[in-house]
């Protein structure tokens, strides 16, 4: 198997509209066995997006064409490729009933799902943290340090695998060292390995597969994959199970870094 499991769509608000068959053509052309569409799911709607657009969700009126939109290419394409219909669900603080019961309602629909971490609360406003370094910077400077941001982070996403949110609660958490993001602009050098591990490990004790985010190598203050590559040796180490993700928002992501990350 030949799997890229993380991958965007014209469905998202902030990506780009390069058409899905382009996405699969590449996937198929490279010899991926499996790929998974995860566009963001819609946000709760009594949550405010922090984000300036307001775009870090799907329109939850476009999720009935998504998911049709999807069927009918994972049919059209069945010889070629396995598809697989997916979700990539925010983990926000305070939001656990609202995002079980959207679990709930369209768990059902999906082959695959990824639990992410991109809004922080914090005294009870929230951030989105990989929005830019300016946003970031500000967030950290009202939470007190970068390495509280990077705590409150980790505390977030443990939480995350901790959380109840249904049976049919994603499997993949994703991208779960996303707070590196900005780490060449801050320049802070925050030895978080001990928390990393902690988190892998929770992954692991629950039976959750990790999100190997590809994305991070092509920012450029991240330069790194989420997790590092140290950390992703851990990972094999107590033989977590590993999704290799591209996390493309463009036909020209997909897949990116690939041969550097599953060698
Ligand atoms: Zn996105
Ligand atoms: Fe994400």
């Amino acid at each position: 198997m030949k799997k890229d499991g993380h991958i965007h769509t014209p469905f998202c608000p902030h990506g780009t509209l390069d058409p899905l068959e382009d996405y699969i053509e590449k996937a198929i052309n490279e010899q991926f066995t499996d790929i998974t569409f995860t566009e963001h799911a819609p946000l709760p709607l009594n949550f405010m997006d922090p984000t300036p657009d307001k775009d870090s969700g799907m329109k939850p009126e476009l999720l009935t064409t998504y998911l049709d939109t999807l069927s009918q290419m994972k049919e059209q394409y069945k010889n070629d490729i396995r598809i697989h219909i997916g979700l990539e669900v925010d983990y926000i603080v305070g939001f656990e009933e609202e995002t079980k019961a959207f679990l709930n309602m369209i768990g059902p629909s999906l082959d695959d799902a990824i639990l992410s971490v991109h809004f922080l609360q914090w005294q009870g406003e929230y951030c989105c943290i990989d929005f830019s370094e300016e946003e970031f910077m500000k967030f950290a400077n009202k939470v007190g340090s970068v390495e509280a941001v990077y705590d409150l982070y980790y505390d977030t996403v443990l939480r995350s695998i901790e959380a109840d949110l249904g049976v049919f609660k994603p499997k993949r958490i994703g991208h779960p060292t996303l707070v590196h993001k900005f780490q060449h602009s801050h320049k802070e050098q925050i030895s978080d390995e001990h928390r990393i591990k902690e988190i892998l490990n929770a992954m692991k004790k629950k039976g959750y597969e990790l999100d190997v985010n590809s994305a991070g190598l092509s920012k450029k203050y991240c330069l790194e994959p989420y997790p590092p590559f140290t950390m992703i040796d851990y990972a094999k180490s107590i033989n977590l199970p590993l999704v290799f993700g591209s996390d493309a928002h463009a036909v020209k992501d997909l897949h990116q870094h690939y041969e550097k990350i599953f060698l």
